[in-house]
C-alpha cells in the first residue's frame, strides 16, 4: 500500500460522515482506510489508491448514489417509482453491491456524475481507441451510459481518429494461450513527445500502460518487474522488432530474461 493522502481524507460513512479536519485522532482511521483499500485492491479493481479514496469521497456526497446505495440496502421498489436517473440502474439491480460503503457494480466501482468527466480521461489517457478504452473501463469502472461516452470522447479525439488511421496489425502470439499472463505482447509508442509501453496479456487481452519516464533500458525493465509481479511472469513476450525493442538484445535485458525465465520473441522486421 503506497500513499495516504491522510490529511484530505473523508472516510466511507460505516466510519465516519464527517470529513477529517485534522491529524489529530486520524491515524487508526487511515489504518482502516488502508485496510479497505486493501480489500478493495484484492477485489481486482485496477484503480490507483487515491482514485479509490476520491471516488469514495465522491459517492458519499452524491445524490444518485446515496439513493441507489439506499435501494441495495434494502429493497428496490418497482420500476415505475424511480425517477429516471435512479430507473438507468434498475436493470442491474442484481449486480449491485456494497462492499463497505463503496457502491460497485460487480467489481467495477460506480462513478457519481461529478467525476465522470475526470474518470473518461483517465480511461482515455494513452488514446487506445474506443475498444481498449472500454476493456479498461470494463475492468474496474462504469455509470450509466459509459459505453457512449467513451464512445463520443474517442472520435472527437484527433490523436485517436490518426491513431486508428495508422493502425498497423499487431503481433499475435499464434496459439492461444492455456492460462492469464503465459503470453503477453509488449510494444512501444510515442505520444505528445511521450514514451509509453503497453504490455498486453494475450488470454484475457487485459493491458496496462505505462509511461516511461525515460527511454532507457532500465527503465522498461522496471514497468516489466512492476506488471509481471501484479499479475505473473509470463513464460513469453511478442514485441515487434521494428519498433524501439531492438535494444532487447542488450545484456541488461538479457540478464532480467535469465533471472526471472522468460523467452522474448521478436516478430520479423
Ligand atoms: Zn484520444
Amino acid at each position: 500500500m503506497n500513499y495516504i493522502p491522510g490529511k484530505n481524507l473523508i472516510a466511507p460513512d460505516s466510519l465516519s460522515r464527517m470529513p477529517i479536519d485534522d491529524s489529530s485522532g486520524s491515524k487508526e482511521l487511515e489504518e482502516e482506510i488502508e485496510a479497505y483499500i486493501h480489500k478493495i485492491s484484492l477485489q481486482n479493481i485496477y484503480t490507483k489508491d487515491e482514485d479509490i479514496v476520491q471516488i469514495i469521497q465522491a459517492q458519499i456526497l452524491d445524490k444518485e448514489c446515496q439513493e441507489v446505495k439506499q435501494f441495495v440496502r434494502s429493497k428496490w421498489p418497482t420500476k415505475i417509482k424511480l425517477t429516471s436517473d435512479i430507473k438507468n440502474y434498475y436493470s442491474i439491480r442484481n449486480k449491485l453491491s456494497l462492499v463497505d460503503d463503496l457502491l460497485l457494480r460487480s467489481n467495477r466501482m460506480i462513478i457519481p456524475k461529478n467525476l465522470r468527466p475526470i474518470m473518461l480521461n483517465k480511461l482515455h489517457a494513452g488514446h487506445l481507441g474506443i475498444t481498449k478504452t472500454r476493456i479498461r473501463a470494463k475492468r474496474n469502472m462504469w455509470w450509466p451510459g459509459i459505453s457512449k461516452d467513451i464512445e463520443l470522447k474517442v472520435k472527437s479525439c484527433p490523436a485517436c481518429v490518426q491513431n486508428s488511421r495508422n493502425k498497423q496489425e499487431p503481433l499475435v502470439a499464434s496459439s492461444l494461450p492455456d492460462y492469464p499472463w503465459q503470453k503477453v505482447t509488449m510494444d512501444l509508442f510515442k505520444l505528445e513527445n511521450k514514451w509509453y509501453i503497453i504490455i498486453t496479456d494475450c488470454y484475457s487481452r487485459y493491458f496496462e500502460v505505462e509511461e516511461l519516464v525515460r527511454m532507457r533500458m532500465r527503465d522498461v525493465i522496471k514497468v516489466c518487474k512492476a506488471t509481471f509481479s501484479r499479475h505473473g511472469v509470463p513464460q513469453s513476450i511478442f514485441t515487434d522488432s521494428g519498433t524501439q525493442f531492438q535494444n532487447l538484445d542488450s545484456s541488461e535485458f538479457r540478464r532480467f530474461m535469465k533471472e526471472w525465465s522468460f523467452t522474448i520473441f521478436t516478430s520479423s522486421p
